[in-house]
């Protein structure tokens, strides 16, 4: 089976065919870094990076834009209320957020391009529209630039809509001289103690819309293959994208991918159900790669609803997975990754990204590897341990892989290893005596630092649990 994904414009699932072969260029919307990130905006960095990780399996050179809004009316607010320089808030999120992205194993980005750096691109942009009638300076002298919506014919195409059914576009207090209330914002004149940059028709600062399609353009190419983020960004700021750039004359995005959102108790994320969601809080109860398997394991455009249980849910299986790996690597020593994923798995990843039935393969061979365990057939746990490690990597999970086993750690793991097999011996000894008090104590002083203890016919092993 070909590569195909459901394409939110098209309405329906399409063949892939990049523009250029052996190329794939992709825009993903970032982060508006006003707070830190909860799991809901990780979500769509994890779903996009088990794309790209696909598209450059199938041999493609993948070109990955990602860009970072660091100046808007939220950022601006927080900066107010703290008291500190817009620009600072910015910083401090931006940090966070990488910091999320790479704890959860997201491959950086190409580029990672911010707005503010990006002002003579939209200013070139703004100057293509107004030339060509889609644009027009407010005529109240304000320094508003607003595209004018009923210059542009098939407006609404991306998010199904009709022009005449829309509502008003909610992005300036007071529509300041738009021609028509729908007319959305490319560029917000000066407010008194805002920050603001100069332009031909006065001074402001860029409208959201309008970076992504100057930021995009810049680094991908007036036309590229994919542009990806989260459902709620349809309408209006694809839409928005979309329109400001086709009526400039560029072709833009070939295909649009949009993640599911995540919600809570069948609720879209507020702002307070978020700080319980913020990535620290739930690296507390799990590890960052059983969180990856969670946000990564349903389908990239099915609704997420978080709850505890499921979160745990998830991370139990990905300790079924490890460990079978770790086991069969006891067993068998060191076993690379095959080098071709069974095709089972690649036709579920080719068709629309199915990585949950691309899982279910995974653990069809750690169930079928186990087996091989129980009855010592070497050849095949090998087998079975290469291609769960090949299909695991290309979904960023592969407990083995250096980013999950931890390169540094591995000189800790033979300590700690050491420091557990003195409790384990004196576990040992004392059940010898008949201490079952002092045995099981050890055990449970062992489960309370973090490290669980499985008694197996090849003598205890240990790993790291959370939770
Ligand atoms: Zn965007």
């Amino acid at each position: 089976m070909s590569l195909r994904f459901y394409d939110t414009s098209a309405r329906q699932v399409r063949d892939f065919t990049p523009l250029h072969q052996g190329c794939a260029s992709l825009y993903l919307c970032g982060a508006t870094v006003q707070a830190p990130p909860h799991i809901g905006h990780i979500r769509s960095g994890v779903n996009f990076d088990i794309l790209r990780r696909w598209l450059t399996y199938k041999g493609l050179d993948v070109t990955l834009c990602r860009n970072v809004t660091d100046i808007d009316d939220k950022i601006i607010r927080v900066a107010q209320a703290e008291g500190v320089q817009w620009w600072a808030v910015a910083e401090r999120n931006q940090r966070a957020f990488t910091a999320a992205y790479d704890s959860l194993g997201c491959l950086p980005p190409s580029v990672e391009p911010r707005a503010t750096g990006h002002v003579p691109e939209m200013i070139e942009l703004m100057r293509r529209l107004i030339d060509r009638g889609h644009a027009y300076p407010a005529a109240d002298g304000s320094g508003d630039v607003y595209f004018d919506v009923r210059s542009f014919p098939t407006y609404g195409s991306l998010s199904n809509q009709r022009v005449d059914q829309m509502r008003a576009s909610a992005d300036s207090d007071s529509d300041r001289a738009k021609r028509d209330p729908r007319d959305f914002a490319l560029w917000k004149g000066a407010r008194p103690g805002e920050p603001s940059w100069d332009t031909p028709w006065g001074r402001g600062r860029p409208g959201w819309h309008l970076e992504c399609s100057a930021m995009s353009t810049k680094y991908l190419g007036a036309t590229f293959d994919i542009h990806g983020g989260g459902l709620d960004l349809v309408f209006p700021h694809h839409e928005n994208e979309l329109a400001q750039s086709s009526a400039a004359g560029d072709g833009f995005a070939r295909y649009w991918l949009h993640n599911g959102l995540l919600t809570m108790g069948g609720e879209k994320m507020s702002k307070s159900l978020g700080n319980s969601l913020l990535i620290p809080e739930i690296l507390r109860k799990v590890r960052p790669v059983e969180l990856r398997y969670y946000l990564g394991q349903a389908h990239y455009r099915s609704v997420i609803d978080y709850s505890d249980d499921a979160l745990r849910e998830a991370a139990s299986a990905y300790q079924r997975i490890e460990g079978f790996l770790t086991r069969a690597t006891e067993v068998i020593g060191a076993v690379e990754p095959a080098y071709r994923v069974p095709d089972s798995f690649a036709s579920a990843l080719d068709d629309d990204l199915g990585v949950s039935q691309a899982l279910a393969v995974v653990h069809g061979h750690v169930r079928d590897g186990n087996t091989a365990l129980t009855e010592g057939a070497k050849e095949r746990v090998a087998d079975h341990a290469a291609q769960a490690r090949a299909m695991l990597s290309v979904l960023g999970l592969d407990p083995l892989s250096p980013q999950w086993a931890g390169g540094d750690g591995a000189g800790l793991r033979d300590v700690v290893d050491a420091l557990v097999a003195v409790a384990l011996e004196q576990r040992q000894s004392a059940r010898a005596r008949k201490d079952y008090a002092a045995a099981d104590g050890i055990r449970d002083r062992l489960l309370e630092a973090g490290v669980a203890v499985e008694d197996t016919p090849r003598g205890p092993r240990w790993e790291l649990r959370r939770g």
